[in-house]
């Protein structure tokens, strides 16, 4: 059972972790254990990427296809069980250049700790149109689990060529009439299985060699109707009538709030030593999707959030030997 966060007594802890994904919650359980007290601090949108996926059939652990926001719950409540204590809160800024480490939330709560783990996660791409903008939650998604309902009975699109596009692209077909998948190379990058589960629905239709060049739909009501789509071998333009679509190209890391304090890589992710979750800043330690730009799977995450949460204990107690030699 998992309690209701409570606001903490005091704003001080040995270890503080920033996310609540898979990366965040496996470093609190192992914090935990370790007697580290942590504090987890979980973001506006709790439980990461897994609460907006809906079959989960690759984490080890379970015979079955699990639900994402099932899995989350479980690990949530494993980490509380164990001794960590949620916050609800979101950070708004950080300060790694002191020690103790200082970090403000939403409200102005200010946190302090020894060793922060950062477990912020990636947050879904989007193609950058104006259009796009315009019809967000008008049509525009990136989410196929959390507004795939307001289409079902009507043609959709979904944009990508990887796992997501063809998850969210199956997901869909069981509600929309027809799914068209629109990818601007000739062939996908999505694993084996799903591709051959794509092939099998007989409502989607692929669409290859072709980029969104614009959405077109009406102001009043704002909602979608078609979708300009540009061979992008030859530039002819063609319109596809479809009430909704989804942009499923990838996903970029949560690392702005650190930027200028941590070194982070020219893709966006921060950086980290080989074989290591320890960032520039001794101390802080990173783990999960803003660091991984090599994996970014559910289970690597996790397994970054117990390095994580070793390298912060090993951390502290090297501080309290040269403490003690000092003294
Ligand atoms: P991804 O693998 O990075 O694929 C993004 C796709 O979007 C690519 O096909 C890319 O095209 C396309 N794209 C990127 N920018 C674009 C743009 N501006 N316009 C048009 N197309 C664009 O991202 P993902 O599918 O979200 O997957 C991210 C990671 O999560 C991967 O490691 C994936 O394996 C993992 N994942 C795993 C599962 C699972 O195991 N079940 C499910 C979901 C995600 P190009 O091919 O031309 O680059």
């Amino acid at each position: 059972m998992s309690a209701t966060p409570q606001p903490i007594a005091s704003t001080h802890a040995k270890l503080i972790i920033i996310g609540s994904g898979p990366a965040g919650y496996t470093a609190a359980i192992y914090a935990a254990r370790a007697m580290l007290e942590p504090v987890l601090i979980s973001g506006f949108e709790p439980g990461g990427q897994l609460m907006v996926t809906a079959d989960v059939e690759n984490y080890p652990g379970f015979a079955a296809p699990v639900q994402g926001p099932w899995l989350m719950e479980q690990m949530k409540a494993q980490a509380e069980n164990v001794g960590t204590r949620m916050v609800a809160d979101h950070i708004v800024e950080v300060e790694l250049n002191r020690h103790p480490f200082r970090l403000r939330g939403d409200g102005g709560t200010v946190y302090t700790c020894d060793t922060l783990v950062i477990a912020t996660g990636a947050k879904a791409k989007w193609l950058g149109h104006p259009s796009e903008t315009k019809f967000k939650g008008y049509g525009v998604s990136a989410c196929a689990t959390c507004d795939g309902f307001f289409y079902r009975g009507k043609p959709v699109v979904v944009v990508g060529g990887g796992n997501t596009a063809v998850e969210e692209a199956l997901y869909l077909s069981h509600i929309a009439t027809k799914v068209t998948i629109v990818h601007r190379r000739d062939s996908f990058r999505a694993e084996r299985i799903l591709q051959d589960r794509l092939l099998k629905r007989p409502n989607i239709e692929l669409i290859f060699d072709h980029a969104v060049d614009e959405i077109l739909g009406t102001s009043d009501p704002l909602s979608v109707t078609h979708v300009r789509l540009k061979n992008v071998k030859t530039g002819t333009l063609q319109d596809v009538e479809t009430h909704g679509v989804f942009v499923a190209i990838g996903h970029e890391p949560a690392s702005g709030l650190f930027k200028g304090q941590l070194a982070i890589k020219p893709n966006g992710y921060i950086k980290t030593a080989p074989f290591s979750t320890a960032t520039s800043v001794p101390g802080v330690f990173a783990a999960g999707d803003v660091t991984d730009d090599i994996y970014r799977q559910a289970v690597t995450a996790a397994g970054l959030g117990c390095m994580a949460a070793i390298e912060a204990e090993h951390w502290l107690a090297a501080q309290s030997d040269a403490r003690a030699v000092a003294e």
